[in-house]
């Protein structure tokens, strides 16, 4: 294993965000120092005002597709510090990256290749968030890593499945050609305080329905699936993924699928309310399986999610309450 030297800085773009903000957490706790490098378009330094901001945090408010916010980088930290960069920015939920399709488009193409050329020239490893989007309506169930996947190039979703699909191809590409030190995880559904209320996932959506006592929303007949990873292990598993050797892609997420459905039905026992749907249009190319597989993970990381679905939800609420 070459773990990441101790004390040195780690980069966290997308850091103020809601996966972004764990993992800074996270590091921090490790003992790292950190750069949080985040627009502000869907996160908020609101996640990041519990940890030491202006010690060993450092948050920069910049935009990666930026030339000038990579140079602004240089003002706060030395490149010789600097031991990984991760690249966390995107919008990352339906409605995010729906509302903004030019943006997902020019951070998953121009602001992850210049975050790999700030990477090289610090000498850094790279860690690219991918996601189980790359596999798009899958034809293939669970999903491995080795099955390329199913997109609709000029979909709708395309803007953000093709951007992360092409992250992973520029990855791929300075591997081979530049010696890019790069890891590669594809998140699956994650879910966990801090996530914005309105960002329009379901776990969000069907949670703070649920405590106004509103009606869930079910898109579709509610029959699609979905396996759902709590914020602490997915951030344990991409740990364990930075600081280990293990090179091309490999899926974080929780392997206990449920269909919306039954998501409904969780949420609203835990919140101890009466389960009332409110059926809507599903959106157009919405998967209708996702589920990981996680041998990989398991195998050379050691990593597999110790939260169940109920108790995560239970940790969500409380900390909402
Ligand atoms: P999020 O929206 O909370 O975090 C994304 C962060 O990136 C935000 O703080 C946002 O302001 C920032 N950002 C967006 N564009 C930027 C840009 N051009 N320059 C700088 N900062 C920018 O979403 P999240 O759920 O925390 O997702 C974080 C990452 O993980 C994303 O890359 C996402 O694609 C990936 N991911 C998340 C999930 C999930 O279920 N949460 C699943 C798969 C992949
Ligand atoms: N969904 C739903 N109700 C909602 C929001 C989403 O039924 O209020 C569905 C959505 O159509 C999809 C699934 O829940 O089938 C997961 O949606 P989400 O936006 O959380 O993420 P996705 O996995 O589609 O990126």
């Amino acid at each position: 294993m070459t773990a990441l030297a101790r004390g040195s800085v780690v980069v966290v773009a997308g850091g103020a965000g809601f996966v972004g903000s764990h993992l800074c957490e996270r590091l921090l706790a490790d003992g790292y120092r950190v750069v949080a490098v985040d627009n502000l378009s869907t996160g908020s330094t609101d996640n990041l005002a519990h940890l030491p901001v202006g010690e060993r945090l450092t948050v920069v408010d910049g935009d990666i597709v930026s030339t000038e916010t990579m140079a602004r980088l240089n003002d706060v930290v030395d490149r010789n510090d600097v031991s990984a960069v991760l690249n966390f920015a995107s919008p990352a939920s339906p409605p995010a990256y729906l509302a903004r399709p030019l943006e997902t488009l020019a951070v998953g193409s121009t602001g992850t290749w210049s975050l790999i050329n700030y990477a090289l020239s610090c000498n850094a490893r790279f860690l690219m968030a991918s996601t189980s989007e790359v596999y798009g309506d899958p034809l293939e169930h669970p999903q491995s890593e080795d099955y390329w996947g199913n997109v609709n190039p000029i979909g709708e979703r395309s803007v953000y499945d093709e951007a992360k699909r092409f992250s992973e191809a520029l990855v791929a590409a300075h591997e081979r050609s530049a010696g890019l030190d790069a890891r590669i995880v594809r998140i699956f559904n994650t879910y966990g305080p801090r996530m914005q209320p309105d960002d329009g996932r379901v776990v969000t959506n069907m949670v703070h329905q649920a405590l106004a006592g509103q009606p869930l929303t079910i898109y579709g007949d509610g029959s699609q699936t979905r396996s759902f990873c709590y914020v602490s292990d997915e951030v344990d598993g991409i740990v364990r993924l930075l600081q280990s050797d293990v090179r091309g892609p490999v899926n974080i997420g929780n392997p206990h699928e449920f269909t919306i459905r039954e998501l409904a039905d969780v949420i609203s026992d835990v919140i101890d309310v009466e389960l009332s749907i409110s059926y809507l249009p599903l959106p157009s190319d919405d998967p209708k399986v996702r589920r990981p597989d996680i041998g990989r993970a398991n195998e050379l990381l050691g990593w597999e999610p110790q939260v169940q679905l109920a108790d995560g939800i239970r940790l969500m609420v409380e900390s909402l309450r």
